[in-house]
């Protein structure tokens, strides 16, 4: 599964764009739910493996927060869930309230059949993570990373993520303004925080693979949700 751990996943959310990038727990407040809220979850395809691994792991998030998970049949829910695409990606919050019914709102490219649970839960807290409106830790407004730029550009443009520049600037450096996010300090722990290798930044700061709720995951969603 080393592959997996060079894949970065793509988040966003609709307009406004973000007017720069870094990032720590952090969420973005217009794309929040209200606490107490049932988000209805479909399926658009996928095994039933697929769909077993998220529904098992996916309610981590809810018992911390004050809302609901309704899976029920595509498409007209909140959250629709895809396996088809590559990649693992998800809109953040309340965003997917806009996004078309024919298209997902989320995509779970890497729960390939012989996935292990490990990496299953992992990627699957994350995407629900942006699905509760978490950003990336790297684009939190607080952050500090001094980021190598041409190292990281050089290997995000090649495989396995294959980006073009606009999206390393959206995913990678753009910070979200401070105005939009409800967040801690930089959490080098949390679940949205991506592996950085020391080669991408200028200070010799990195960050390895996170594949559980840090501990201020767990009370900063708990007080946004509360
Ligand atoms: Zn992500």
């Amino acid at each position: 599964m080393a592959d997996n751990q060079d894949k970065w996943c793509f988040a966003w959310y609709a307009a406004p764009a973000p007017s720069s990038t870094t990032a720590k727990a952090a969420l973005v407040k217009d794309n929040k739910w209200q606490p107490g809220d049932t988000i209805t979850i479909s399926f658009i395809d996928g095994t039933q493996q697929q769909k077993d691994l998220v529904q098992r792991f996916c309610k981590e998030w809810t018992d911390l927060a004050n809302l609901t998970f309704s899976f029920q049949p595509p498409p007209n829910t909140d959250i629709r869930i895809s396996f088809r695409y590559s990649g693992s990606w998800s809109v953040i919050g309340t965003t997917c309230r806009s996004v078309p019914k024919n298209q997902p709102t989320m995509n779970f490219g890497w729960l390939t059949p012989n996935v292990t649970d490990e990496e299953a839960r992992r990627v699957i807290l994350h995407e629900f993570g942006h699905a509760l409106g978490l950003i990336h830790e790297h684009q939190n407004p607080i952050s500090q990373i001094k980021w190598n730029k041409p190292a990281v550009i050089h290997d995000l443009s090649g495989p396995p993520n294959m980006w073009d520049a606009q999206t390393i600037e959206h995913n990678m450096f753009e910070a979200y303004p401070s105005n939009e996010i409800a967040g801690t300090t930089l959490d080098w722990h949390s679940i949205m925080m991506y592996p950085i290798p020391v080669s991408w930044t200028l200070d010799g700061t990195s960050a390895g693979l996170n594949d559980d709720l840090s501990a201020t995951d767990k009370t900063f969603i708990q007080q946004q949700y509360p």
